[in-house]
């Protein structure tokens, strides 16, 4: 199959006239590792995309991991069609199509007693954090190195920064990761290297009277899949329980992805709010934050303002039901991670046939490949970062995308499944990965 990029290129072209950059998100865009142009697609299918050129990829971007049950699932798609057909788009009144997918989230995730919607995880975790604020009168955000939780100037500081200008690891330097964001926010903000449990004991006990929340990514999905240590996760609870600190689990990706109920279902961890997206309404725009109900009532009490022209509109919260009615059916999920751990372990053993070290971080349908051993994988954002500058991996990257098989260029990023992926696309992955990996 020859591979093109002529027509992209060309759209980049026209595109940046009138679109800024030529794209509607960074992720999309050269500086994010789309060379020599971004990809501008034509349709997708189940588990397969094709560009403006007619390439066809097995596509693991799943629109940064939303597309959980694949491009264009039927069951969500006729649901929606339903929706509009029958019903209507938007009402900004309320309607049982909230109800029923507001229900299904609070059964599916044990901590959350109640549930409000909104438009993007961005939006989700503001609403998080002011409820933490609300509820604790404390003004600190915990927060920690290579974590993302969306572009608000609260919290989209140092996510992925140059280590010479992060000080410290025991005093990490705050980086606000745009021009714009107010600097004085740092105040509000303490940033933490991850999965250290001594270091977040300490800073909690030092600060435990000005920190309103502890906000994290239960799995690092946004450096590389990178898992908790043993025990880190429940420290975190106690040491946030112990000192009237909420505790916000960030599954935006993790939610409705790595098993129905997230990660805290995993390890059986109830943080007091958990904010939530993407694979929750298989492609369409739904968010939402949950947790106890003590928290969530300072809503109906009128202390905390929650509007929103869109919120839990009947396309969305048709999209959520109609979703979670597919990822409730008995063996989904095992299905999902036995096929990602078929490709994570495929691609493990072709790197070591060629004489690489290499090892997968994650989880099956959330995972990324690091050319190290096992026992060096990394364990939080500094560490990954002499792994990347030193790594195979864009070779890798552009060897898969020429031979049809489609991953984020960055090693930050992951390799993402859905229900939509078979054995075949897995068995093509990796054929074409033997001539892909670098030697
Ligand atoms: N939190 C996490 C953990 C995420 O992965 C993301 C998106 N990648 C966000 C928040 C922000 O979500 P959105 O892009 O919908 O604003």
């Amino acid at each position: 199959m020859e591979f093109y990029t002529n027509q992209s290129q060309n759209m980049f072209i026209e595109a940046q006239n009138f679109l800024a950059g030529g794209v509607g998100s960074g992720t999309r865009s050269p500086s994010s590792g789309w060379i020599p142009s971004p990809l501008y697609v034509d349709r997708g299918e189940g588990s397969i995309l094709w560009d403006v050129d007619g390439n066809r990829y097995v596509d693991y971007l799943m629109a940064c991991g939303a597309l959980i049950l694949g491009h264009r699932p039927k069951a969500v798609i006729e649901r929606v069609v339903e929706t509009l057909q029958k019903r209507g788009s938007i009402f900004a009144l309320a309607h049982d199509l909230e109800i029923e997918a507001s229900k299904k989230i609070c059964q599916a995730f044990p901590s959350v007693e109640k549930v409000r919607f909104d438009n993007s995880g961005t939006d989700a975790v503001q609403r998080a954090i002011r409820l933490s604020r609300a509820y604790t009168g404390k003004l600190k955000i915990v927060r920690f190195e290579g974590h993302y939780h969306g572009w608000s100037d609260q919290v989209h500081w140092s996510n992925h920064f140059p280590l010479e200008i992060a000080g410290q690891r025991e005093a990490p330097i705050p980086i606000p990761n745009s021009k714009g964001i107010p600097e004085i926010l740092a105040q509000t903000l303490i940033v933490l290297p991850w999965n250290d449990v001594d270091l977040l004991e300490k800073t909690i006990k030092k600060h435990k009277d000005e920190i309103a929340c502890v906000i994290t990514e239960p799995i690092l999905g946004n450096t590389g899949g990178i898992m908790p240590r043993k025990g880190y996760l429940e420290a975190m609870r106690e040491l946030t329980a112990e000192n009237e600190i909420v505790l916000i689990f960030d599954e935006v990706l993790t939610g409705f992805r790595v098993a129905y109920g997230g990660v805290q279902n995993l390890c059986n961890i109830r943080p007091d709010l958990t904010t939530m997206a993407k694979a929750m309404a298989a492609g369409f725009p739904a968010a939402a934050v949950g947790g106890k109900s003590e928290i969530m009532d300072l809503i109906p009490k009128g202390e905390v303002m929650y509007g929103g022209t869109y919120n839990s509109n009947s396309i969305v919260t048709s999209a959520v039901s109609a979703t979670l009615d597919e990822l409730s059916r008995s063996g989904v999920y095992e299905e999902m991670n036995r096929r990602g751990k078929k490709l994570a372990n495929g691609l493990v053993e072709i790197a070591h046939r060629k004489g690489l070290p290499a090892s997968w971080s994650g989880v099956g349908t959330m995972f990324q490949l690091w050319f190290c051993e096992a026992d060096r994988l990394p364990q939080d954002y500094r560490e990954s970062v002499p792994l990347q500058k030193s790594s195979p991996f864009p070779i890798l990257w552009q060897g898969l995308l020429e031979r049809g098989v489609l991953v984020q260029p960055k090693q930050d990023n992951l390799f993402l499944m859905s229900a939509a992926h078979t054995d075949e696309d897995i068995d093509y992955s990796l054929q074409e990965a033997e001539d892909a990996m670098p030697t």
